[in-house]
Protein backbone atom coordinates (compact mmCIF):
# COMPACT_ATOMS: atom_id res chain seq x y z
CA UNK A 1 0.00 0.00 0.00
CA UNK A 2 1.96 2.85 0.86
CA UNK A 3 6.11 2.32 1.46
CA UNK A 4 6.23 5.17 3.55
CA UNK A 5 4.60 3.05 6.38
CA UNK A 6 7.37 1.85 9.34
CA UNK A 7 6.52 -1.11 10.49
CA UNK A 8 8.00 -2.46 13.67
CA UNK A 9 8.51 -6.30 14.11
CA UNK A 10 8.98 -7.91 17.58
CA UNK A 11 9.55 -11.52 17.80
CA UNK A 12 12.11 -13.90 19.67
CA UNK A 13 12.19 -16.74 17.05
CA UNK A 14 13.85 -15.56 14.08
CA UNK A 15 11.79 -17.99 12.35
CA UNK A 16 8.79 -15.70 12.63
CA UNK A 17 10.82 -12.65 11.90
CA UNK A 18 11.72 -14.32 8.53
CA UNK A 19 7.93 -15.51 8.00
CA UNK A 20 6.54 -11.34 8.79
CA UNK A 21 9.58 -10.44 6.67
CA UNK A 22 8.21 -12.16 3.91
CA UNK A 23 5.17 -11.31 4.14
CA UNK A 24 4.92 -7.67 4.58
CA UNK A 25 9.18 -6.52 3.27
CA UNK A 26 7.43 -5.70 -0.15
CA UNK A 27 5.25 -3.45 1.26
CA UNK A 28 6.28 -1.72 4.22
CA UNK A 29 9.82 -0.50 5.77
CA UNK A 30 10.77 -3.06 8.49
CA UNK A 31 12.43 -2.39 11.41
CA UNK A 32 13.09 -5.92 13.46
CA UNK A 33 13.61 -6.44 17.49
CA UNK A 34 14.33 -9.76 19.03
CA UNK A 35 13.59 -8.78 22.83
CA UNK A 36 11.35 -6.71 24.58
CA UNK A 37 14.50 -4.09 25.60
CA UNK A 38 15.62 -3.91 21.73
CA UNK A 39 12.02 -3.25 20.89
CA UNK A 40 11.37 -0.13 23.23
CA UNK A 41 14.51 1.46 21.81
CA UNK A 42 13.58 0.76 18.32
CA UNK A 43 9.94 2.18 18.95
CA UNK A 44 11.48 5.17 20.58
CA UNK A 45 14.05 5.85 17.92
CA UNK A 46 12.27 5.40 14.48
CA UNK A 47 8.43 5.68 15.83
CA UNK A 48 6.77 3.19 13.55
CA UNK A 49 3.55 3.65 12.77
CA UNK A 50 2.35 -0.16 13.34
CA UNK A 51 3.89 -2.42 16.17
CA UNK A 52 3.31 -6.56 15.81
CA UNK A 53 4.56 -7.70 18.93
CA UNK A 54 4.77 -11.38 20.38
CA UNK A 55 3.67 -11.63 23.44
CA UNK A 56 5.88 -14.81 24.48
CA UNK A 57 9.54 -14.15 24.60
CA UNK A 58 12.43 -14.34 27.59
CA UNK A 59 13.02 -11.53 29.75
CA UNK A 60 10.56 -8.45 29.13
CA UNK A 61 7.16 -10.06 27.77
CA UNK A 62 4.87 -8.24 25.28
CA UNK A 63 2.33 -6.98 27.72
CA UNK A 64 5.61 -5.34 29.52
CA UNK A 65 6.71 -3.81 26.40
CA UNK A 66 3.37 -2.25 25.55
CA UNK A 67 2.77 -1.09 29.24
CA UNK A 68 5.72 0.55 28.56
CA UNK A 69 5.03 1.73 25.38
CA UNK A 70 1.93 2.70 26.63
CA UNK A 71 3.85 5.36 29.48
CA UNK A 72 6.24 6.80 26.76
CA UNK A 73 4.50 10.22 25.20
CA UNK A 74 7.07 9.55 22.21
CA UNK A 75 5.63 6.00 21.71
CA UNK A 76 1.63 5.81 23.49
CA UNK A 77 -0.36 6.67 20.36
CA UNK A 78 1.51 3.69 18.40
CA UNK A 79 -0.94 1.23 17.28
CA UNK A 80 0.06 -2.34 18.88
CA UNK A 81 -1.15 -5.82 17.32
CA UNK A 82 -0.20 -8.11 19.69
CA UNK A 83 1.04 -11.97 17.22
CA UNK A 84 1.24 -14.82 19.83
CA UNK A 85 1.13 -18.29 19.96
CA UNK A 86 -1.48 -17.95 22.92
CA UNK A 87 -5.18 -18.55 21.86
CA UNK A 88 -7.19 -18.17 25.09
CA UNK A 89 -9.66 -15.76 25.03
CA UNK A 90 -8.40 -14.76 28.91
CA UNK A 91 -5.09 -13.62 27.21
CA UNK A 92 -6.83 -11.98 24.58
CA UNK A 93 -8.52 -9.82 26.93
CA UNK A 94 -5.68 -8.68 28.58
CA UNK A 95 -3.96 -7.85 25.25
CA UNK A 96 -7.00 -5.76 24.21
CA UNK A 97 -7.34 -4.42 27.96
CA UNK A 98 -3.70 -3.20 28.01
CA UNK A 99 -4.49 -1.29 24.64
CA UNK A 100 -3.93 -3.38 21.70
CA UNK A 101 -5.57 -2.79 18.71
CA UNK A 102 -5.83 -6.11 17.54
CA UNK A 103 -4.60 -9.98 18.72
CA UNK A 104 -3.35 -12.35 15.75
CA UNK A 105 -2.50 -16.16 16.67
CA UNK A 106 -0.02 -18.17 15.52
CA UNK A 107 0.31 -20.02 13.19
CA UNK A 108 -1.33 -17.09 11.14
CA UNK A 109 -2.66 -17.35 7.89
CA UNK A 110 -0.18 -15.32 5.66
CA UNK A 111 -3.40 -13.02 4.01
CA UNK A 112 -5.26 -11.92 7.12
CA UNK A 113 -1.95 -10.90 8.51
CA UNK A 114 -1.87 -8.81 5.45
CA UNK A 115 -5.42 -7.17 5.45
CA UNK A 116 -5.64 -6.54 9.17
CA UNK A 117 -2.02 -4.80 9.29
CA UNK A 118 -3.05 -2.74 6.28
CA UNK A 119 -6.32 -2.06 7.93
CA UNK A 120 -4.72 -0.58 11.00
CA UNK A 121 -2.62 1.41 8.88
CA UNK A 122 -5.27 2.84 6.73
CA UNK A 123 -7.14 4.25 10.26
CA UNK A 124 -3.56 5.82 10.90
CA UNK A 125 -3.52 7.33 7.79
CA UNK A 126 -7.07 8.79 8.35
CA UNK A 127 -6.37 9.73 11.65
CA UNK A 128 -3.61 11.96 10.93
CA UNK A 129 -5.30 13.57 7.95
CA UNK A 130 -8.12 14.32 10.64
CA UNK A 131 -5.57 15.47 12.88
CA UNK A 132 -3.46 17.95 10.14
CA UNK A 133 -7.31 19.10 9.25
CA UNK A 134 -8.31 20.15 12.74
CA UNK A 135 -4.99 22.52 12.51
CA UNK A 136 -6.13 24.36 9.31
CA UNK A 137 -8.20 26.72 8.78
CA UNK A 138 -11.52 25.76 6.30
CA UNK A 139 -12.02 29.13 5.06
CA UNK A 140 -7.83 30.09 3.96
CA UNK A 141 -6.42 26.88 4.34
CA UNK A 142 -3.50 28.53 6.72
CA UNK A 143 -2.95 26.85 10.10
CA UNK A 144 -5.65 27.68 12.97
CA UNK A 145 -5.62 29.08 16.06
CA UNK A 146 -5.13 25.49 17.65
CA UNK A 147 -2.05 24.72 15.34
CA UNK A 148 -0.72 28.04 16.72
CA UNK A 149 -1.07 27.43 20.58
CA UNK A 150 1.23 23.97 19.68
CA UNK A 151 3.79 26.04 17.38
CA UNK A 152 3.86 28.90 20.10
CA UNK A 153 4.59 26.45 22.92
CA UNK A 154 7.49 24.56 20.94
CA UNK A 155 9.29 27.60 19.45
CA UNK A 156 8.37 29.95 23.00
CA UNK A 157 10.73 26.02 24.87
CA UNK A 158 13.03 25.88 21.62
CA UNK A 159 13.82 29.93 21.94
CA UNK A 160 14.12 29.67 25.64
CA UNK A 161 17.34 26.84 25.42
CA UNK A 162 18.56 28.93 22.64
CA UNK A 163 18.81 32.29 24.62
CA UNK A 164 17.14 33.67 21.56
CA UNK A 165 14.31 36.91 21.29
CA UNK A 166 10.55 35.86 20.43
CA UNK A 167 8.96 38.38 18.09
CA UNK A 168 5.12 37.99 17.41
CA UNK A 169 2.93 40.03 15.98
CA UNK A 170 -1.59 41.06 15.91
CA UNK A 171 -2.70 41.68 12.80
CA UNK A 172 -6.63 42.97 12.29
CA UNK A 173 -8.11 44.34 8.37
CA UNK A 174 -8.90 47.44 8.62
CA UNK A 175 -12.64 48.78 8.53
CA UNK A 176 -13.59 45.12 7.35
CA UNK A 177 -16.78 45.25 8.71
CA UNK A 178 -17.45 48.51 6.42
CA UNK A 179 -16.17 46.08 3.74
CA UNK A 180 -18.79 43.14 4.21
CA UNK A 181 -21.43 45.55 4.62
CA UNK A 182 -20.60 47.11 1.15
CA UNK A 183 -19.69 44.66 -1.07
CA UNK A 184 -21.07 41.20 0.56
CA UNK A 185 -19.16 38.45 2.81
CA UNK A 186 -18.41 36.04 -0.04
CA UNK A 187 -16.13 38.97 -1.37
CA UNK A 188 -14.55 39.94 2.79
CA UNK A 189 -13.93 35.92 2.36
CA UNK A 190 -12.19 36.64 -0.51
CA UNK A 191 -10.24 39.10 1.27
CA UNK A 192 -9.48 36.91 4.03
CA UNK A 193 -8.30 34.18 1.79
CA UNK A 194 -5.64 36.79 -0.42
CA UNK A 195 -4.59 38.47 2.99
CA UNK A 196 -3.98 34.69 4.46
CA UNK A 197 -1.71 33.92 1.04
CA UNK A 198 0.11 37.26 1.02
CA UNK A 199 0.84 36.99 4.78
CA UNK A 200 2.25 33.40 4.59
CA UNK A 201 4.19 34.55 1.35
CA UNK A 202 5.73 37.39 3.32
CA UNK A 203 7.49 35.06 5.81
CA UNK A 204 10.97 34.01 4.92
CA UNK A 205 12.97 31.72 7.14
CA UNK A 206 11.38 28.01 8.04
CA UNK A 207 9.95 28.29 11.97
CA UNK A 208 8.40 31.64 10.65
CA UNK A 209 4.51 30.83 11.25
CA UNK A 210 1.34 32.40 10.04
CA UNK A 211 -2.16 31.55 11.44
CA UNK A 212 -5.82 32.96 10.97
CA UNK A 213 -6.02 33.54 14.72
CA UNK A 214 -9.90 34.16 14.22
CA UNK A 215 -12.04 36.48 12.80
CA UNK A 216 -10.53 38.70 10.63
CA UNK A 217 -7.20 38.39 12.82
CA UNK A 218 -3.74 36.59 11.79
CA UNK A 219 -1.08 36.15 13.79
CA UNK A 220 2.69 36.06 12.80
CA UNK A 221 5.46 34.53 15.42
CA UNK A 222 8.88 34.81 14.39
CA UNK A 223 10.79 32.46 16.44
CA UNK A 224 14.67 33.80 17.06
CA UNK A 225 13.80 36.93 15.21
CA UNK A 226 14.50 39.99 17.57
CA UNK A 227 12.43 43.84 17.21
CA UNK A 228 14.18 44.81 14.12
CA UNK A 229 13.83 41.95 11.70
CA UNK A 230 10.12 41.38 12.70
CA UNK A 231 9.60 44.83 12.67
CA UNK A 232 11.24 45.17 8.65
CA UNK A 233 8.55 41.56 8.04
CA UNK A 234 5.78 43.07 9.26
CA UNK A 235 6.67 46.89 7.55
CA UNK A 236 6.89 44.68 4.33
CA UNK A 237 3.77 42.45 4.83
CA UNK A 238 1.74 45.41 5.76
CA UNK A 239 3.10 47.04 1.92
CA UNK A 240 2.29 43.95 0.61
CA UNK A 241 -1.62 43.93 1.77
CA UNK A 242 -1.68 47.84 0.99
CA UNK A 243 -0.47 46.96 -2.83
CA UNK A 244 -2.76 44.48 -3.65
CA UNK A 245 -6.35 44.69 -5.30
CA UNK A 246 -9.37 42.07 -4.69
CA UNK A 247 -11.91 42.34 -7.12
CA UNK A 248 -15.60 43.01 -6.38
CA UNK A 249 -18.77 43.21 -8.00
CA UNK A 250 -18.71 45.52 -11.19
CA UNK A 251 -14.88 44.46 -12.68
CA UNK A 252 -14.25 46.79 -9.17
CA UNK A 253 -10.47 46.56 -7.78
CA UNK A 254 -10.82 47.50 -4.30
CA UNK A 255 -7.55 47.96 -2.01
CA UNK A 256 -7.46 46.60 1.78
CA UNK A 257 -5.33 47.53 4.39
CA UNK A 258 -4.35 45.44 7.94
CA UNK A 259 -3.35 47.49 11.06
CA UNK A 260 -0.61 45.60 12.67
CA UNK A 261 1.00 45.43 16.68
CA UNK A 262 4.13 43.49 17.26
CA UNK A 263 6.02 42.39 20.62
CA UNK A 264 9.45 41.29 20.92
CA UNK A 265 10.74 39.16 24.67
CA UNK A 266 13.83 37.04 25.84
CA UNK A 267 11.63 34.29 27.05
CA UNK A 268 12.46 33.62 30.72
CA UNK A 269 10.00 30.73 31.89
CA UNK A 270 9.14 27.09 30.09
CA UNK A 271 5.57 28.37 30.05
CA UNK A 272 5.00 30.55 27.00
CA UNK A 273 4.32 34.01 28.68
CA UNK A 274 0.95 35.66 27.31
CA UNK A 275 2.17 38.88 28.35
CA UNK A 276 3.47 39.16 24.85
CA UNK A 277 0.39 38.27 23.30
CA UNK A 278 -1.25 40.99 25.51
CA UNK A 279 1.72 43.82 24.74
CA UNK A 280 1.27 42.97 20.68
CA UNK A 281 -2.12 43.11 21.18
CA UNK A 282 -2.11 46.78 22.88
CA UNK A 283 0.27 47.59 19.79
CA UNK A 284 -2.55 46.66 17.92
CA UNK A 285 -5.14 49.42 19.11
CA UNK A 286 -2.64 51.94 18.65
CA UNK A 287 -2.33 51.22 15.06
CA UNK A 288 -5.68 51.20 15.13
CA UNK A 289 -6.19 54.59 16.90
CA UNK A 290 -2.92 56.24 15.05
CA UNK A 291 -4.97 55.78 11.93
CA UNK A 292 -4.73 52.14 10.99
CA UNK A 293 -2.92 50.84 8.07
CA UNK A 294 0.07 50.47 10.09
CA UNK A 295 2.72 49.21 11.98
CA UNK A 296 2.97 49.92 16.00
CA UNK A 297 5.90 48.01 18.24
CA UNK A 298 5.64 47.49 21.76
CA UNK A 299 8.54 48.88 23.88
CA UNK A 300 10.56 46.03 25.46
CA UNK A 301 9.86 45.92 29.02
CA UNK A 302 12.57 43.95 31.62
CA UNK A 303 9.76 42.08 33.65
CA UNK A 304 8.13 41.36 30.22
CA UNK A 305 5.20 42.54 31.19
CA UNK A 306 2.59 44.66 29.70
CA UNK A 307 3.91 48.26 28.52
CA UNK A 308 2.94 51.17 26.69
CA UNK A 309 3.23 50.75 23.22
CA UNK A 310 4.92 53.46 21.30
CA UNK A 311 4.66 54.26 17.54
CA UNK A 312 7.47 52.58 14.94
CA UNK A 313 6.72 52.09 11.32
CA UNK A 314 3.68 54.01 10.28
CA UNK A 315 2.76 53.69 7.07
CA UNK A 316 0.48 56.07 4.89
CA UNK A 317 -3.57 56.20 5.80
P1 LIG B 1 -11.23 47.97 12.60
O1 LIG B 1 -10.49 48.66 11.51
O2 LIG B 1 -11.32 48.79 13.83
O3 LIG B 1 -10.68 46.62 12.86
O4 LIG B 1 -12.72 47.82 12.09
P2 LIG B 1 -13.43 46.47 11.63
O5 LIG B 1 -14.69 46.85 10.95
O6 LIG B 1 -12.49 45.62 10.85
O7 LIG B 1 -13.63 45.75 13.00
P3 LIG B 1 -14.85 45.02 13.65
O8 LIG B 1 -14.26 44.19 14.74
O9 LIG B 1 -15.95 46.00 14.02
O10 LIG B 1 -15.44 44.09 12.53
C1 LIG B 1 -14.84 42.90 12.18
C2 LIG B 1 -15.59 42.33 11.02
O11 LIG B 1 -14.97 41.14 10.52
C3 LIG B 1 -17.01 41.97 11.39
C4 LIG B 1 -17.20 40.59 10.78
O12 LIG B 1 -18.35 40.54 10.00
C5 LIG B 1 -15.99 40.39 9.92
N1 LIG B 1 -15.60 38.98 9.85
C6 LIG B 1 -15.12 38.21 10.83
N2 LIG B 1 -14.95 36.93 10.38
C7 LIG B 1 -15.32 36.93 9.08
C8 LIG B 1 -15.38 35.92 8.06
O13 LIG B 1 -15.04 34.74 8.27
N3 LIG B 1 -15.80 36.29 6.83
C9 LIG B 1 -16.20 37.57 6.55
N4 LIG B 1 -16.57 37.88 5.32
N5 LIG B 1 -16.16 38.53 7.50
C10 LIG B 1 -15.73 38.23 8.73
MG1 LIG C 1 -11.32 42.86 14.84
MG1 LIG D 1 -10.76 44.89 11.76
Amino acid sequence: MNPAFTVLIVDDEKHNRSLLTELLGEDYRLILAKNGEQALERAREHRPDLILLDVLMPGMDGHAVLRQLKHDDTTRDIPVIFITALDSTIDEEKGLELGAVDYITKPFHPPIVRVRVRNHLQSVHQRRLLEQLAMLDSLTGIPNRRRFNEVFELEWRRCLRNRDAVSLLVIDIDHFKRFNDDFGHTEGDEVLRRIAGTLQRALRRPADFVCRYGGEEFVILLPGIPMEGALALAESARCDVEAQRVPAPGGMQLPVTVSMGGATCLPQRAEPDHALFARADAALYAAKRGGRNRVVWSPASAAGEAAAPFAAAAGRD
